[in-house]
């Protein structure tokens, strides 16, 4: 079984004091790479002394952290990205559920990390909640400006009419945890319409970890729960499933990712 975990916080200070055990269990699971992303310049630069061949890396500013989002920050990731290691621009996006960060803040710093994406030619690991409308009027304009936009959108939490706005987009749809919890049936809904070619799991850890170990800190080696959970709802074979969403996430990361 070859397994990705399309999206983890590794630099979470839930992994100090044994992040090489986890790692450990990730691979004897089957886990193959694991996309840890950065929330600002310092958890970016920080993620990329983590030395682990499963380990690929996302850098970026989240939207909870959109007012660190200044030109010497986007200088500093421009740099970050030179590194090998470095598949994507992320996470960013747009988050309006607990209003962390001002709107027009959110707005700017998203804009302009898709901007830099595009010209690095990365693809970018987007965040959106409660901000479906917003997020995707932003890429429209990213993409008006001539800029070549595709990506991942994670933890994906709309229902399944948003579902072929994102696809057009460029977008391919990561599923989460949250997708095994007993209240997710839009998610599921969701789940079922993506594309096969357009799809991904990923486990957000140390957050939202799936049934049936919801509440412990979650860790890449349980990206095998939502896999699983994911191919019953979709009545695919779970082996076949996990080959297909390796391949998914090697066509959207590229060559760095192999
Ligand atoms: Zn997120
Ligand atoms: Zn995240």
């Amino acid at each position: 079984m070859s397994l990705v975990d399309a999206h983890a916080h590794l630099t979470d200070k839930r992994f100090t004091g044994d992040l090489p055990a986890v790692l450990e269990r990730a691979t004897a699971q089957g886990v193959t790479r694991i996309l840890t992303c950065g929330e600002d310049v310092a958890s970016s630069t920080e993620a990329l002394a983590l030395d682990h061949p499963v380990l690929r890396f996302a850098a970026g500013i989240h939207p909870h952290r959109a007012a660190s989002c200044d030109a010497a920050a986007l200088a500093r990731l421009r740099l970050l990205a030179a590194d090998p290691r470095v598949v994507a621009i992320g996470e960013i996006g747009i988050d309006l559920s607990g209003l962390s960060a001002p709107v027009d803040a959110q707005e700017r710093a998203f804009a302009a990390q898709l901007d830099l994406a595009a010209s690095l030619g990365l693809p970018v690991v987007v965040h959106v909640r409660d901000a479906g409308d917003a997020a995707r009027r932003i890429v429209d304009a990213a993409r008006s400006r001539g800029m070549a936009v595709r990506g991942q959108l994670h933890c994906y939490s709309e229902g399944p009419r948003e579902v072929a706005g994102w696809l057009a987009r460029g977008f391919t749809l990561s599923f989460s945890g949250t997708v095994t919890y007993p209240k997710s049936d839009a998610l599921r809904a969701a789940a079922r319409e993506v594309p096969a070619d357009r799809l991904l799991a990923e486990t957000d850890a140390p957050y939202l970890a799936p049934q049936p170990v919801r509440g412990q800190r979650n860790e890449p080696a349980f990206v095998a729960h939502t896999l699983a959970a994911i191919a019953v709802l979709r009545g695919a074979d779970s082996g076949a499933l996990a080959v297909q969403l390796a391949a998914n996430a090697a066509a959207l990361f590229g060559p760095r990712w192999r």
